[in-house]
């Protein structure tokens, strides 16, 4: 039921950012029948943050067990909210992982998929290369196939978190940028348009966090990375059909594919680092930058597939935000305990947002979350923080 002040409503919740974390975690409160907020800085469907585009792998495979734990749970909901909303949001298409010797993460992976009984299985390089002939590894490649991962149809789940959180009475203001967070019993947030009051907020802002956050007084040390996201064209589509999306942990960085889903003839291959921009307006003036990434995956694709052309024919952006321990933050403000924080996922958070969602909203209303957060608190990063 909403409260007036005056005529001004009152919400339980204001959540700040409509990227998948923030319109998971709206869902969420709006679901359990909180009366809730939803504002955006960008008219929706946006390209400008990290949420969009038509494909995100999602696995099991995660070489620390408090994310792995996770996975059962967010393919739960992933499911629960295909059936809510009638679409198909997922597709199996199994996980190849690839490693040029034995590396940690390789090996962590592999032994927690084995101790947890997650249906996964050794492939050596030669027999993989038979099942699809468009791959090229030596036989000192070690491989195994997560056999439940796949793919979510990104901009699908985005929807669909949307659709619902509207169905379960939320309320959602698009080109609407937060520019004040002024804390208290009540929380006012000013936007461009309006000025609005909750008794709780949660900040998913992507990119902006700091942006948002500092004028809080917290500091946290994230990066934003500008991310080259690379489409390459088949020769030879028969020899990549059925292809599993894959990650090969070889070299200082991963690099990651998934079969052709957003540009017919197109497979998308891409290296999970990016160029540094820290401000993400800057993110389409630095396009001319560093193009070592571009290169690296050049040399992979002419090693690993040769069925594909060995140079990008589609490049477009995205941004991971960071943190130093690739972990996102989950936490309430270390000062105002009515300010909840969701920021950081450092490129691996897609698949992680239905329980992310649980988790922000279990932390909005006061409830202990049901899944080991201890890795992703605030106080990790020992800070000094202020009241304002
Ligand atoms: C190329 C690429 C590939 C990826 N692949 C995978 C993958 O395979 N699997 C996986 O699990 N994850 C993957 N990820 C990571 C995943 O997509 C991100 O972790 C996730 O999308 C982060 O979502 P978010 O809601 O935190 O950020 P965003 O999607 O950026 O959402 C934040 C929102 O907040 C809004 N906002 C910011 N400031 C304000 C303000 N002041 N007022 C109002 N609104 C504001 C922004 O406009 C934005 O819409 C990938 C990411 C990229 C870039």
């Amino acid at each position: 039921m909403a409260e007036f002040v005056g005529s001004q409503r009152i919400f339980d919740h204001i959540v700040i950012g409509a990227g998948i974390e923030g319109s998971s975690t709206a869902y969420q409160l709006a679901k359990n029948n909180k009366v809730v907020l939803l504002l955006e800085q960008f008219p929706l469907p946006h390209s400008r943050g990290s949420s969009h585009g038509k494909s995100r792998i999602t696995r099991y495979t995660y070489a620390e067990e408090h994310y792995m734990a996770m996975m059962p749970e967010n393919f739960r909901c992933w499911k629960v909210l295909e059936d809510e909303v009638g679409k198909e949001l997922y597709k199996k298409t199994g996980l190849l992982g690839i490693q040029d010797g034995f590396g940690d993460e390789y090996k962590a992976s592999r032994e927690l998929l084995k101790r947890n009984n997650l249906k996964f299985s050794d492939i050596t390089a030669t027999d993989a290369c038979r099942r699809w002939p468009g791959l090229r590894y030596s036989p000192s490649h070690g491989m195994f196939l997560d056999q439940n991962a796949g793919i979510l149809k990104a901009d699908r789940c985005l929807e669909a978190f949307r659709e619902m959180f509207l169905k379960y009475g939320g309320v959602l203001q698009d080109s609407e940028p937060v520019q004040r967070i002024t804390p208290g019993t009540m929380v006012t947030v000013e936007t461009n348009e309006a000025t609005y009051k909750a008794k709780n907020i949660v900040v998913t802002p992507g990119a902006w966090a700091s942006k948002l956050l500092r004028p809080l007084g917290l500091h946290l040390p994230l990066k934003v990375w500008r991310i080259n996201v690379c489409y390459w064209k088949m020769k030879c589509p028969e020899e990549l059909r059925n292809m599993p999306v894959f990650i090969d942990y070889s070299g200082s960085h991963h690099v990651y594919g998934l079969p052709c889903l957003e540009y017919p003839g197109h497979v998308k291959i891409c290296y999970h680092v990016g160029n540094e921009i820290n401000d993400p307006e800057l993110r389409d003036l630095k396009a001319g930058g560093r193009q070592n990434d571009i290169e690296t995956l050049k040399e992979y694709v002419r090693a690993h597939f040769p069925s594909l052309e060995p140079q990008p024919s589609i490049i477009e952006t995205c941004i991971y935000t960071v943190t130093p321990d690739d972990g996102p933050v989950l936490d309430v403000h270390p000062v105002y305990p009515n300010i909840v924080i969701g920021c950081g996922f450092s490129g691996h958070g897609f698949k992680l947002a239905p329980v992310v969602g649980q988790i922000l909203s279990d932390l909005a209303t006061g409830r202990k979350p049901s899944f080991d957060i201890s890795h992703n608190k605030i106080s990790r990063f020992n800070l000094q923080t202020s009241r304002l």
